[in-house]
């Protein structure tokens, strides 16, 4: 059986950073910090992340007055920042850079008297932090038939943005349909928006020209895993959506010659691997990886961990 690898896949620098925070921030305080919701959405790199002492909860009320708290790399609603200074939490912000300059976009919108459509899904944390920060209300669409049932005059400034993790093909439909309805309608360009979901969707189109069937690897509850798993049943292969090599079903690949393997950005490269150990199990793997991107994106650390120094903590 030949696997071809997506090349790129897995970790974006926002998870990156994400879990360095969390991991520095046990190092420097000792643990327990809260984390307040999933990190990044993998249960394996939450679980490796409470043995080394962090505590995830879903809501402030869980955490002690004063304690350290991260948010995740999801972004949070103002309201949640107030109530954690109101409570006087140490504040750690995990939020992924480009979530925030989708944050900062959409308030110049506003502050342009334009009416905000949030192209998203309902419930994902990342859409409720975004509502959460723009002081006015945001339209949320989902569907091209969202847009349709908008009930806003035709000639009123519109403008658009869009959920990191998104697909980039769903978005344009969306976007299309906005323009059409409305006479004056402005929004970034979504190939910009987040640099690690095109080029993971990118990779992963490629990828299915190659390939007979599509695993990726990623949490059930990954936006940007289910993008990728879409965008495979798209181009016509079958495609599964799987946790980890224990998930993997000897049926999905039996008749497959070449199976293409990616990972959503929040999937870490051991389940990558222990998905291959899984198809070994079943047959001999000739892996390659495909010819792509190679990232080389790094975003800051928050200015409070920036200058950690290993050895003092390990001594603190
Ligand atoms: S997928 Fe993009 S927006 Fe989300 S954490 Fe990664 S880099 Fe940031």
């Amino acid at each position: 059986m030949r696997v071809i690898l997506a090349q790129p896949r897995g970790f974006c620098a926002g998870v990156v950073r994400a879990i360095e925070i969390v991991e520095r921030a046990l190092l420097t305080f000792g643990p327990p910090v809260y984390v307040r919701h999933e990190i990044v959405h993998n249960r394996h790199v939450v679980d490796s992340l409470k043995a080394k002492g962090a505590r995830f909860v879903e809501d402030l009320s869980e955490v002690p007055p004063q304690a350290v708290t991260i948010f995740s790399a999801h972004g949070v609603a103002r309201a949640v920042e107030e109530e954690a200074e109101r409570r006087g939490l140490n504040v750690i912000d995990a939020t992924c850079p480009l979530v925030s300059k989708v944050h900062n976009q959409a308030n110049r919108y506003v502050r342009d008297a334009r009416q905000l459509i949030l192209i998203g899904h309902a419930g994902h944390p990342e859409v409720e932090g975004t509502k959460g920060r723009i002081p006015v209300p945001v339209h949320l669409v989902q569907t091209e038939a969202d847009v349709a049932r908008l009930d806003i005059p035709r000639d009123t400034p519109i403008a658009y943005v869009t959920q990191t993790t998104l697909s980039v093909d769903d978005t344009r439909g969306i976007i299309a349909a906005l323009e059409l309805k409305f006479s004056d309608v402005v929004g970034p360009d979504t190939r910009d928006i987040c640099y690690a979901t095109q080029n993971r969707q990118s990779a992963v189109r490629e990828l299915c020209k190659l390939a007979d069937v599509l695993l990726v690897v990623g949490a059930s509850n990954s936006s940007n895993s289910n993008r990728l798993r879409e965008i495979g049943a798209d181009s016509g292969i079958p495609s599964y959506l799987i946790a980890d090599g224990s998930e993997l079903r000897p049926e999905w690949v039996r008749d497959a010659r070449t199976v293409g393997i990616t990972a959503g950005a929040s999937a870490p490269e051991t389940l990558v691997e222990n998905v291959i150990d899984a198809l070994a199990q079943l047959d001999k793997v000739d892996i390659s990886t495909m010819a792509g991107r190679i990232e080389d994106i790094e975003f800051k650390l928050p200015a409070s961990l920036a200058n950690w120094n290993p050895s003092k903590a390990a001594t603190a």
